[in-house]
């Protein structure tokens, strides 16, 4: 075992950002933030009240006027700042995200590269955020299309990541000359405290990044808010869709949704078992199973009994080798879930599944820790073979280190159990044929297909994509997308006498 250097090394009394300062919340409500691999409190958050998201909004809105006049390569350079100290903070700010949210530290190197991507791919903003024109649409008169900032956005965050996902959003918002608050998950703050310390660092003028930590009624005020134009939100799909879309739009905003998700992995006959079974260790109990990309569905496809025997026989040994623990440890492959509510949640589906008659072949509540820690947390992965389509585990996101096995005769069949499903975040399918490869990212109604990739996550230069009950919304987060969410579109038509 490697020895953990822990970087929050005492309880920590988290603040508000807010027009460039540190501030306290008015509520003056806190709630303690528990690291689950060793149940002990890293700090306090404050559960902030629509007063302080109040006072966030109005710096951001007296900060638009000068930052939307800044040119865009001026604010581009701030965010060359930024990446530049989130390269020298890399380690840290990784760390961190383990301590608050349990996921290895990998996985949260992970983590904190694809947020950086963002800001890397927003520091584009001069190029990306052109507009275009047409020369002569009639004799003598131009045409052409600008784009412009529309004021204050703001982001609702989940915990499950904490540090990246703000930043599918943030920077574009900001590089385009708009001015932002973000709201991160109570549950899992202090990677954005961090990003908040390394964005005053980097110099941003007061009032164009501002962060109220908060749960309900923070995300309540953000959707109400008249100075608000546009939020982003991800999370559960029950609160995207019936309370922040609903509101947000019924409020006039500008709304991007992205939820929850129960993705489909198809195993065809042709694929390598070899190559095919380490992309699924990693889908499926990655993050501890708390992804929106993670698999949650393994479908077999074929009738060759040798083959599903086979490859259901592999799964489950790697399975049952992953080693769990503390995610500081650099051996370590799967730490705890974020909060011992969330692992309540997960035993409760495993006792649903085998009250549904699904076979337990691997059960994750018998598991060995690495290491001397509290098991509050954790949780050993599972496999249900015998699964079938109506069964509530097959349907519901259970957000947890849990495979349900799945038998079709053919494709047809595979696509058919996608199709059907509410969500449409992510589908991969793993085979040697293109055809089927081809056919299946046809027909599929899912947002993220993998060919042979089992977390199939957009790079920050594409969307991060979503359909169904995954996303509610035209516009996703990254890249063109986030760049046309956050900019209005003017047409100039021009004649010179
Ligand atoms: P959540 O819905 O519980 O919380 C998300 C945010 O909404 C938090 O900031 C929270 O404070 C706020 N919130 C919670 N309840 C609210 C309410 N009643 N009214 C207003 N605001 C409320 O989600 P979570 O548990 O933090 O995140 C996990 C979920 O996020 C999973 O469903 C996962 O699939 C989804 N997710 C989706 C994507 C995607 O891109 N589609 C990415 C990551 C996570």
């Amino acid at each position: 075992m490697s020895i953990i250097e822990e970087p929050i090394k005492k309880v920590q009394m988290l603040k508000n950002y807010v027009n460039g300062e540190w501030i306290e919340s008015e509520a003056n409500v806190f709630r303690d933030v528990v690291n689950p691999a060793t149940m002990k409190t890293i700090g306090k958050v404050p559960i902030s009240n629509s007063g302080d998201l109040d006072e966030a909004v109005k710096a951001a809105r007296e900060a638009f006027p000068e930052w939307r006049r800044t040119t865009p390569l001026t604010r581009a350079r701030y965010f060359l700042r930024l990446k530049e100290l989130l390269e020298e903070n890399f380690e840290e700010v990784s760390r961190v995200g383990v301590m608050e949210h349990g996921k290895t530290i990998d996985e949260s190197r992970g983590e904190t590269r694809r947020g950086i991507e963002n800001v890397e791919c927003a520091a584009g903003i001069p190029s990306l955020m052109m507009g275009y024109n047409l020369e002569d649409i009639a004799r003598g008169i131009d045409e052409y299309l600008i784009r412009q900032p529309l004021g204050v956005f703001a982001c609702i965050a989940p915990f499950n990541f904490p540090f990246m996902v703000p930043l599918w959003y943030m920077p574009y918002a900001v590089a385009t000359g708009n001015t932002y608050v973000v709201k991160p998950s109570p549950w899992t703050p202090f990677s954005q405290h961090k990003l908040f310390e390394l964005i005053d660092e980097a110099g941003f003028p007061p009032g164009v990044i501002n962060m109220v930590h908060g749960d309900v009624e923070v995300a309540n005020a953000i959707i109400e808010h008249p100075d608000v134009k546009g939020v982003s939100f991800v999370g559960s799909t029950p609160v995207g869709r019936d309370i922040i879309y609903k509101g947000a739009t019924a409020h006039g905003k500008r709304v991007q949704a992205q939820c929850g998700a129960k993705n489909f992995l198809v195993v065809m006959p042709d694929a390598s078992v070899d190559r095919t079974i380490p992309s699924l260790m990693t889908s499926f109990y990655g993050n501890t199973g708390q992804r929106c990309l993670s698999g949650a569905n393994l479908v077999i496809v074929g009738e060759d009994d040798a083959f599903y025997n086979r490859f259901l026989k592999k799964t489950v040994e790697a399975a049952a080798n992953i080693r769990i623990g503390y995610g500081l440890d650099e051996s370590v492959q799967m730490g705890p879930l974020q909060a011992e509510v969330r692992k309540t949640r997960v035993l409760g589906y495993i006792e649903k599944g085998v009250e549904e008659g699904a076979k337990l072949l691997l059960d994750g509540r018998s598991f060995k820790i690495v290491g001397n820690y509290p098991d509050n947390c954790f949780l050993g992965p599972s496999i249900f073979q015998d699964v079938t389509e109506d069964m509530v585990i097959a349907k519901e996101e259970i957000f947890g280190p849990v495979m349900n096995v799945i038998r079709t005769k053919n494709l047809d069949d595979a696509i058919k159990l996608i199709n059907n499903s509410a969500y449409g975040n992510e589908a991969a399918i793993f085979t040697d044929s293109g055809r089927a490869a081809r056919k299946f990212q046809y027909e599929v109604t899912c947002g993220n297909i993998g060919i042979n990739i089992g977390v199939a996550a957009p790079m920050a230069f594409f969307p991060f994509s979503g359909m169904k009950d995954s996303f509610f919304g035209d516009l996703h987060g990254q890249g063109r997308d986030a760049v046309n969410f956050f900019t209005e579109q003017k047409v100039v038509i021009v004649r010179w006498f």
